[in-house]
């Protein structure tokens, strides 16, 4: 597998999604259950990973694989100090990261890349793929964008790499949404709760 080394919000955003696929984050269950599952992350995020090369299916040992890594980047977000960060983060990296070397994407610019060899494991490739992405965002924004979803219900964490570094949920679709109900129908009970006290005041 290559990547291009300096996309680190690709990169990230690859491993907030892969965190929170666990079932501790999604009430509904793991959303990494199985070879099948693991299919579709790789085709949702285009990861052209060695088995999706060869025209392989993931196996039950990659799903294994996977959810050690998941909870490897967990503890990456939520520790303390810059340091143990790309401590840990480098770590990822060298399990199998060659490079970095230079080459043309597909429009004909220079590239950074990073790449694995070819007999990699993908829990391998996509350690390699997300200490990239966490230490770009470490090095280039900083070490606050690793952050908890705000939503109180919910246990996601995730990597804030947009410009503005504002974001407050893990999946803003889902969090962000669950959120605005529950303060609409905290705002309706307040209100139903106002016109009740009023009309007993008036009855009185
Ligand atoms: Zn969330």
């Amino acid at each position: 597998m290559k990547f291009n080394f300096s996309d680190y919000s690709f990169a990230a955003q690859v491993g907030t999604d892969l965190v929170n696929t666990s079932p501790e984050v999604r009430t509904v269950g793991d959303a990494l259950a199985d070879p099948d599952a693991v299919a579709r992350f790789l085709t949702e995020h285009e990861l052209r990973t060695g088995i999706i090369t060869h025209g392989d299916a993931p196996s039950t040992r990659d799903v294994d694989d996977l959810h050690v890594l998941r909870r490897e980047i967990r503890s990456i977000l939520e520790m303390e100090t810059e340091d143990a960060v790309a401590h840990a983060a480098n770590a990822l990296v060298e399990r199998a990261g060659t490079g970095p070397f230079l080459d043309r994407d597909d429009s004909g610019r220079w590239q950074w890349y990073v790449a694995t060899p070819a007999n990699t494991s993908l829990g391998d490739e996509l350690a390699v793929l997300v200490g990239t992405g966490l230490l770009g965002v470490l090095h280039t924004l900083s070490h606050d964008r690793f952050r908890h979803c705000t939503a109180s219900d919910c246990r996601g964490v995730f990597v804030d790499t947009s410009k503005a570094g504002r974001r407050r949920y893990c999946m803003p679709g889902v969090c962000g949404n669950r959120r605005n109900v529950a303060s609409y129908r905290a705002r309706q009970l307040a209100a139903d709760k106002a016109r009740t006290q009023r009309k007993g005041r008036t009855d009185a």
